[in-house]
């Protein structure tokens, strides 16, 4: 009767998702330190967070990226996916506004 059968043991059914979630988490180095970085859908966040990349708010189930300096998570803090990636190509006190520099 159940259809679990048919399944071989180590190859489960979507359900599962949720054991794989901590392979999303990596650890990027910067600047600052080593980050530990994790992936999230969004699907399970209940409020949405200020990115500090842009100082603009995330919205509720929108995919981002939550990074915190390693042994720090008093500094973890909820990014744009974009404004994360884009994070490691600025450096302080060089901020341009608008003119793109050339590569
Ligand atoms: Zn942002």
């Amino acid at each position: 009767m159940s259809p679990r059968k048919n399944y071989p043991k180590n190859k489960r059914p979507k359900s599962d998702d949720r054991d794989i979630a901590t392979s999303n988490q990596r650890f990027e180095e910067h600047h600052e330190g080593l980050y530990t970085v994790r992936k999230l859908t969004g699907s399970g966040s209940t409020k949405s967070y200020r990115c500090p990349g842009c100082d603009q708010m995330i919205p509720l189930a929108t995919p981002h990226v939550v990074a915190w300096l390693e042994g720090d998570e008093e500094s973890r803090r909820h990014w744009h996916s974009a404004c994360w990636a884009k994070k490691d190509k600025r450096r302080p006190n060089t901020e341009r506004t608008r003119n793109a520099p050339r590569y």
